[in-house]
C-alpha cells in the first residue's frame, strides 16, 4: 500500500471530500500542522483558514471554518462547521460578506455584535485568500 492517507472533510450538510492523498497542511488553532501517513493520533481544533492537500503531484485548497481535525496513522477527518473547495467559493458573496462585516465593525455596537462581525470578517477574508492562492 502506498504511503497515502484517507482524507475526509465533513460538514453538518454534506461530505465535502473523501480521497486518498499524500499530504495535508491544516490550519489548527495553535498554528498550521502537516499530516503524512503514520502520524501519531492527534486531535486539534481548527482555525478559520484554508487547508491544502497534495495528491498526484498537485496541490488543492479548501476553506474551513470551525470544528476539529482528527488524525490517526492512516486517516485525517475534518469535521467543520463550513468548508468549501476553492472552486465552490463564491468570490462575490465573500466580498459582500466582507463589506457587511466591516460596516458592522465600524458601527461598533455591543460586544457580542462586534465579536460576531469580527469572526464573519475573518471568514470572508480567508475565503477570498483561499481563492487567490489557487489562481
Ligand atoms: P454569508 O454571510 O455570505 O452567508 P458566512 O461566513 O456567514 O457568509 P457561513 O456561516 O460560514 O457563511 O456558511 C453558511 C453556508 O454558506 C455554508 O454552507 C457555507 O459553505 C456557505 N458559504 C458561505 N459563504 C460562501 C461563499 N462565499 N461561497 C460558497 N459558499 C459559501
Amino acid at each position: 500500500m502506498a504511503n497515502t492517507i484517507k482524507f475526509e472533510i465533513v460538514t453538518p450538510d454534506q461530505l465535502i471530500l473523501s480521497e486518498e492523498v499524500d499530504y495535508v497542511g491544516v490550519p489548527g488553532v495553535q498554528g498550521q500542522f502537516g499530516v503524512l501517513s503514520n502520524h501519531i493520533p492527534f486531535l486539534s481544533a481548527l482555525a478559520i483558514g484554508s487547508l491544502y492537500y497534495r495528491k498526484d503531484g498537485s496541490v488543492r485548497y479548501v476553506f474551513v471554518s470551525g470544528g476539529f481535525a482528527e488524525v490517526s496513522p492512516d486517516s485525517l477527518t475534518i469535521l467543520a462547521e463550513s468548508a468549501e473547495k476553492v472552486e465552490d467559493i463564491d468570490l462575490t458573496r465573500a466580498k459582500k460578506a466582507k463589506e457587511r462585516a466591516e460596516e458592522r465593525l465600524a458601527r461598533q455596537k455591543d460586544k457580542i455584535d462586534y465579536t460576531r462581525a469580527e469572526v464573519a470578517l475573518r471568514r470572508a477574508i480567508q475565503r477570498i485568500s483561499a481563492k487567490e492562492k489557487a489562481t
